[in-house]
């Protein structure tokens, strides 16, 4: 197979970005979408930092209604690629969820079409928008911040391609979020090794939905794990930082179901306390 004839348009956009973050999962169910979510909602609250959050999680884009977005949808192609949907002014979104005709709608899709995708929206979204509005007219300096990219559970085809995509205009890493159970850990170090494999810097783990604590005696029940630390140790086995652990948080649920910032909807909990520790250290 020759050059992908694609891959100039596609580093041209991309080289448009600052910084391209992946984040990545062994399991779906973890929590990666609600991450991916909420670190570009953190990043995006910086001064004068502008964001794109792109879902290639073909199969099941949940940031649509993550990001309280799920009513949008892409229509037209402007001049200069699509338009992604804007939440609030410095955060730009774009997921296959927007080209759907229903929220119901099921994609079944062969992994050679997934792929198509994936390279359209790397090639065809025009973030430079959202650096541009942002920008407030300083509009040659257009560039976007960060990408942060959401990819499908596991490590498959999809996430080969993402990476030879992105390869020629730089990946700046990859975050990997897990739950504390053995069986979602056994996976986490799949995914390390295909960081490694690939040649992609894993910027951290981060474990999810790490305990509850009960709001009316403060005890902290270990819900998925009898132990904690087993994300710690893996990490320091196999070489990698560990960002923290986020609780579990019904509140964080809530959010997340209305589309709202967890951020703004919680503010005082422990769980975001959690959540800035994780992003403080990306
Ligand atoms: P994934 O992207 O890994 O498939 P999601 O981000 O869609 O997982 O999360 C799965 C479900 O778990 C969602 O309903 C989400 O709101 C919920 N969830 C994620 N993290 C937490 C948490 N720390 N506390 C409570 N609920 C959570």
């Amino acid at each position: 197979k020759g050059p992908d004839p694609d891959m100039g348009a596609v580093n041209e956009r991309m080289g448009c970005i600052r910084k391209k973050i992946l984040v990545l999962s062994g399991k779906g169910g973890v929590g990666k979408s609600t991450f991916s979510a909420h670190l570009a909602r953190a990043l995006a609250a910086q001064d004068k930092t502008t964001v794109g959050l792109l879902d290639v999680d073909i199969c099941g884009p949940s940031i649509p209604t993550l990001m309280g977005v799920a009513s949008k949808s892409i229509m037209s192609v402007t001049g200069d690629g699509w338009s992604p949907v804007f939440v609030g002014e410095s955060l730009a979104v774009m997921s296959i969820g927007f080209l759907l005709e229903s929220p119901d709608q099921a994609i079944i899709w062969r992994g050679p079409k997934k792929n198509g995708m994936i390279k359209q929206f790397l090639r065809d979204v025009n973030w430079g928008e959202a650096a541009t509005e942002a920008a407030s007219g300083d509009d040659d300096d257009a560039k976007l911040d960060y990408l942060v990219v959401d990819t499908p559970p596991g490590t498959s085809d999809e996430h080969l391609s993402i990476v030879q995509y992105l390869k020629g205009s730089g990946i700046d890493g990859a975050v990997i979020v897990t739950t504390p159970q053995e069986m979602s850990l056994l996976d986490v170090r799949k995914e390390i090794n295909f960081c490694k494999k690939v040649g992609v810097k894993v910027l951290g783990v981060v474990e999810n939905m790490s305990g509850f604590v009960c709001p009316s005696c403060s005890t902290k029940t270990m819900i998925f794990s009898p132990t904690t630390g087993g994300a710690e140790a893996m990490c320091e086995a196999m070489g990698v930082p560990y960002l923290g652990a986020i609780p579990i948080d019904p509140a964080l649920a809530k959010s997340c179901d209305r589309g709202k910032s967890y951020f703004e909807e919680a503010p005082d909990s422990a769980g975001v306390a959690a959540f800035n520790h994780v992003i403080d250290g990306i």
